[in-house]
């Protein structure tokens, strides 16, 4: 299949390469010089622009940081949605607003095109082993033709529903991860205060009704485990900023569907909040160091 990537971040370019390893032809283009120089160097084509990197693709994919990024590709300036032949499939996987999803999906119809959304859960170290899990909005018979590259970049693809469907499931996915990320830093902040070795603490937690993806995966405490962000100064990992774009999308959500998303809301202050002391660049995990202040001694600046 021939791919047009657009955005080739932290995480387009694992994905960029993972399509390409399994024998698609991949065409890039990013902002950034240096990202399309990568998709060059990994066997793939190099594009000036989003409508050059769209000519002749079967597939149109997105992967940016946010709505605002993503509308602006499609209807912006560069008019890729007026550009290109009917009868392409557009595939967004950035995490986005439904309500915006839904609007795309729309215009893309208009013009005798398809979309689906295809947000992923995993994070860069699934993107590089390729078992990202992706929630995809759309009808079956579009993800079925997305399905060869889906499978090149993940493990596990879940259809959620209709166009925006996919989003969704992403932002209460991420809601959760959230909070469950600022309980089990209190906690670990609450046993150490209280004299308790993390690593002992963490392992009892990991093993009892406590237990969740932070303690599991991502032990925000430095030193717990390794090759984790919080063991090498919370840098390479989800940056904070993004974490809290997804949880403003989904106390937005909340809001529209009039249901309560109240701890969502506190976690997303946190990460406000956090964001503003400097570390929207740094993991999300990196949230411990608001719980216990005395470990930012040493913590290296995020890119
Ligand atoms: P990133 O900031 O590393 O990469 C985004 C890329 O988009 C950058 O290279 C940027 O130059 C490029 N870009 C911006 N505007 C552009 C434009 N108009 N045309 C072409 N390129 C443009 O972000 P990322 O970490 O790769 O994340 C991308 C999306 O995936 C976000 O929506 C994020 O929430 C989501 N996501 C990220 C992770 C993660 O662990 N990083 C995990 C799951 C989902």
């Amino acid at each position: 299949m021939h791919i047009a990537l657009i955005g080739i971040g932290n995480m387009g370019k694992p994905m960029g390469r993972n399509m390409i390893k399994a024998g698609h032809s991949v065409t890039g283009y990013d902002l950034q010089a240096e990202a399309v120089d990568y998709i060059v160097k990994q066997g793939g084509k190099a594009a000036a622009s989003a409508v050059e990197a769209a000519r002749d693709a079967d597939i149109i994919m997105t992967m940016l940081p946010t709505s605002d990024h993503v509308r602006d590709v499609y209807l912006g300036d560069g008019e890729l949605l007026n550009q290109v032949p009917a009868g392409v499939l557009f595939m967004d996987s950035s995490t986005i607003s439904s309500s915006v999803t839904r609007d795309l999906a729309e215009e893309v119809k208009k013009r005798g095109s398809k979309m689906i959304d295809a947000p992923v859960s995993g994070g860069t170290h699934g993107a590089e082993a390729a078992t990202l899990t992706f929630m995809v909005g759309g009808d079956a018979e579009d993800l079925e033709r997305a399905r060869p590259i889906l499978e090149a970049m993940g493990r596990n693809i879940v259809h959620a529903g209709a166009n925006g469907a996919g989003q969704t499931a992403k932002i209460c996915n991420n809601m959760l991860s959230g909070i469950c990320m600022v309980g089990c830093v209190e906690a670990l902040a609450l046993g150490a205060a209280n004299g308790l070795d993390p690593k002992v603490l963490s392992e009892i937690m990991r093993t009892s009704s406590g237990t969740n993806f932070a303690l599991q995966q991502l032990n925000p405490y430095p030193g717990v485990m390794e090759n984790v962000p919080a063991s090498r100064g919370y840098t390479g990992g989800f940056r904070t900023e993004f974490q809290l774009k997804d949880m403003r999308l989904a106390v937005q959500l909340a809001n529209e569907a009039r249901t309560l998303a109240t701890l969502g809301e506190i976690a997303c202050n946190f990460f406000a909040l956090h964001c503003d002391a400097g570390y929207a660049k740094h993991d999300y995990s990196s949230i411990m160091l608001m719980m216990a202040p005395h470990l930012k001694a040493d913590m290296p600046d995020a890119d």
